[in-house]
């Protein structure tokens, strides 16, 4: 049967930000996404001190301590970034699954949630680092590559997004997010917040959720959440008058018209 796929309560886009390291300039930008009502991940390294600052193209840095963390990241998503920001591919395999897993149990223990992705320290990866993602379960994890498109991953462990905050392409892209009718398209913006120090363009990035926060169409989830549903809605079994959704997750698509809730473990018949 030919149906259409959509996001949660039968919304056909979905938008989602994944920021990292945890530093000082996430409190204004956490600010800036709640005050659109928009999701964000933010990947931490819980090995890295907080104590001290840096300065880096007139911007001054530091990591936000976990006390400093609980407020600005409530509501967010919180994912690994592994512990100390190596370069993982460098790594012999007990240095590399402790980057990973440690950050992860820290993260988890620090927050009191489960930490369910993750984010590659300098966006490098090799089919170790990879196997390792892996076999310690993450459900999925970014790379730095851009594709300047609203395509899923074919791979949640090595996920590019569509691109970074601070591309030229990003206003045409939201424009042309608007617009689109691709299925399941899914609007991807990474950084780092002291990049908006930096460039002093923080205006980037509130022009950006103008054009694309609020509207009735968008899901606006965490990186998690996207993947969670992803993973859940690929699972969906078509047949010539039925659904069967075989995951725990409720899950929506669009028949003849129609936007249809196909409950979690529900056989669901549409015909006539
Ligand atoms: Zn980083």
């Amino acid at each position: 049967m030919l149906c259409q796929k959509l996001y949660p309560e039968g919304k056909p886009k979905a938008l989602t930000f994944s920021y990292d390291d945890g530093v000082i300039q996430d409190v204004r930008l956490s600010e800036l996404f709640n005050r659109y009502g928009v999701k964000a991940t933010f990947n931490l390294n819980s090995g890295l001190d907080s104590g001290s600052w840096w300065e880096r193209e007139g911007a001054k840095i530091r990591r936000l301590s976990l006390e400093e963390m609980r407020p600005v990241y409530a509501g967010h998503e919180i994912a690994v970034h592994s512990s100390t920001h190596p370069h993982l591919e460098e790594l012999d395999e007990r240095r590399l699954y402790a980057e990973l897993y440690d950050d992860r149990k820290t993260l988890a223990a620090r927050f009191g949630c489960a930490v369910e992705g993750m984010a590659l320290p300098f966006g490098s990866w090799n089919e170790a680092v990879r196997s390792a993602i892996e076999k310690l379960g993450f459900r999925y994890c970014r790379t730095t590559v851009s594709h300047h498109s609203f395509a899923l991953p074919e791979d949640l462990l090595t996920w590019g997004a569509t691109c970074h905050h601070k591309d030229p392409l990003l206003p045409a892209l939201a424009g042309q997010f608007r617009e689109t009718e691709q299925e399941l398209a899914l609007f991807y913006v990474w950084g780092h917040s002291f990049e908006f120090d930096m460039q002093q363009n923080w205006q980037v990035m509130e022009d950006f959720l103008q054009k694309t926060a609020g509207c009735s169409d968008t899901w606006y989830a965490t990186n998690g959440e996207v993947a969670a549903y992803l993973t859940a809605i690929r699972r969906l079994i078509v047949g010539e008058d039925f659904f069967i959704n075989p995951t725990g997750t409720d899950l929506w698509v669009r028949v003849s018209g129609e936007t249809l809730r196909i409950p979690a473990g529900a056989w669901v018949s549409c015909g006539a």
